[in-house]
């Protein structure tokens, strides 16, 4: 079966939601019962993001296979079906990375190795391999058109219209339709000169998405269908939305799947949108609310962590309920403790996420021990794991130097240490423990109740691990062991029983939510955290109730 190919460019400006406008198409074209595959070309030189500031860069999305890749894959693998690897994430450096390899294993036998045709050759085949036993391909190239940097992939995807057809290849531009306050009117030029940008590289669009913060009028998609040579039906207006999981629903009024399948010649079922719509009225409808506390290190940048928001997001809309997330930098912790139990008490629940380096350990430490002392829900996620192990030793089991050989290489009670696996290796690209691994959960815990099973897999990214020759001590302690790989190696997960809800895992659970399928460890953290909401509410009211009745025990307080 040969795959039909769309391919999706940006135009104006970045941070458009490219790699949203690509899954929703995936997940339109799968709501007609089409196989599809999704993948995302990156014109810079890292080999992949996993050495990248997550400020530069954003979240490092990791698949089954352990592949460090961009955070948009985390996008295509919420929307769709699509199971991604390596192969469905291509950087620069990568490509490159591979062109160099052959050439002095002497594979071009005597050739000049040059851009055109054994870079955008290179590109081709990569694309072609996504391409195998599905329906539709969707290929993204990131950055904006014009950069230098996506040159080849433009000149690639050009080929591949020539290549493989006009009738298999469906080109669509995402592009920015301003309105401007001053003039009050919406702005069609940005749009014109992206086209323009596009047709000097041969690639004529066939669907334009207007990003846009206002429906557009049949004049504003009639004039802009004139000017950049498309039909006036593939103007479409991609309108802001309030939630991420409307914009496939927006694409299907706009009848962006439809029109699609006639580009392409592809016959295709009815449309059967029925579950992202029953979400999307549950996203808009909440019963009520729950307050998470996010205490970690990059947290006023977004995308650091976005999978982690999404899951949280999936588990609070599972039981009706709107996330309201609260990202506290861990180093404003670290002051006094009056304002520090000021700040945490407003919360529901706390969560420490993944991260690396020193910077602001102590301050996560300061909020574990809240969450541990006050009974609040805690979820420790990977790093959070660690501070949660570490604040354990510390403060319940009297290790006041226990700390993690990554933040003081001199402790002498090294709670956390650099993987077994990795002594010696100092390099930093794609040494971390990675992808996915199968755990082995103890009977009668919260993580069995949690999970339903004794057997999960989840995914992987850390460099240091939890010290078993502590066990002896914290398990003493009352901390319990709940998960581990099936050989007992590594510390996959940790608990504390009397607490309501006191987890930690090593791997990253947030990798594996989906809205349709929300994980269970953010199901059961948002179901605790607003039982403990419940019950503060209560409580207060109960005070309230106790001070009308009896004001003499408020004086005498
Ligand atoms: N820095 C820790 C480690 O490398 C935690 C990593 C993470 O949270 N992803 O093990």
């Amino acid at each position: 079966m040969s795959a039909k190919y769309i391919f999706v460019t940006g135009g104006v400006v970045s941070s458009l939601g490219k790699g949203l406008a690509a899954a929703s198409i995936g997940c339109l074209l799968e709501s007609r019962s089409l196989k599809v595959n999704l993948m995302k070309f990156d014109p810079y030189l890292n080999v992949d993001p996993g050495t990248m500031s997550p400020f530069q860069h954003g979240e490092v999305f990791v698949t089954d296979d352990g592949s460090e890749t961009d955070l948009d894959l985390g996008h295509y693998e919420r929307f769709t079906h699509a199971r991604l690897s390596r192969d469905n994430n291509w950087t620069t450096g990568r490509i490159y990375e591979q062109i160099i390899a052959k050439e002095r294993r002497g594979d071009y036998l005597g050739k000049t190795v040059q851009v055109i045709p054994h870079v955008t050759n290179e590109i081709k085949a990569a694309m072609k391999k996504v391409g195998q036993d599905v329906d539709v391909a969707i290929v993204e190239i990131g950055g904006t058109v014009g950069d230098i940097e996506s040159l080849p992939f433009m000149e690639a995807i050009r080929q591949m219209r020539q290549e493989v057809g006009r009738e298999n290849t469906l080109f669509v531009h995402v592009t920015l339709v301003p309105f401007i306050a001053a003039a009050q009117e919406l702005k069609t030029k940005p749009t014109q000169h992206s086209v323009k940008e596009l047709l000097s590289i041969g690639i004529q669009p066939d669907i334009l998405l207007c990003r846009t913060d206002r429906f557009l009028s049949k004049e504003i998609k009639s004039k802009i269908a004139l000017f950049c040579n498309v039909e006036e039906e593939a103007v479409i207006t991609a309108k802001d939305v309030a939630s991420i999981y409307e914009v496939p629903l927006v694409f299907a009024h706009e009848g962006v799947d439809a029109l699609a399948l006639r580009y392409l010649h592809l016959a295709a079922k009815e449309r059967d949108l029925q579950q992202w719509e029953e979400l999307v009225r549950r996203v808009y409808n909440p019963k009520d609310e729950v307050n998470i506390g996010i205490v970690g290190k990059y947290v006023e940048y977004e995308d650091s962590y976005k999978s982690l928001k999404e899951a949280l997001v999936h588990g609070a809309v599972a039981h009706n309920l709107k996330l309201q997330l609260n990202w506290i930098e861990a180093e404003g912790l670290e002051a006094d403790e009056a304002s520090r139990e000021a700040q945490l008490e407003e919360y529901d629940g706390i969560l420490v996420p993944g991260g690396f380096g020193k910077r602001g350990i102590e301050g996560m430490l300061q909020a574990i021990r809240y969450a541990r002392e006050k009974n609040v829900p805690f979820f420790g996620i990977c790093l959070g794991m660690q501070t949660a192990s570490i604040e354990y030793a510390r403060n319940v089991c009297g290790l006041a130097q226990a700390n993690s050989s990554e933040f003081d290489p001199a402790t002498p009670h090294r709670v956390i240490y650099k993987l077994r696996e990795l002594r010696g290796v100092e390099e930093l690209g794609g040494t971390m423990r990675l992808g996915a691994w199968t755990c082995k959960i103890e009977p009668g815990t919260l993580a069995h109740r949690v999970y339903g099973q004794l057997e999960i897999s989840e995914r992987h990214r850390h460099r240091y691990e939890f010290n078993r020759e502590y066990e002896g001590v914290v398990t003493a302690g009352g901390l319990r062991i709940s998960g581990a790989t099936p050989d007992g190696t590594y510390v996959e997960m940790i608990e504390i029983s009397e607490h309501p809800f006191f987890i930690g895992c090593q791997f990253h659970p947030e990798f594996k939510s989906k809205p349709l399928e929300p994980h269970p460890l953010f199901r059961s953290f948002i179901a605790a955290c607003y039982e403990y909401r419940q019950q503060r509410k209560a409580r207060r009211h109960a005070e309230e109730v106790e001070m009308f009745l009896r004001p003499e025990k408020l004086a005498r307080r």
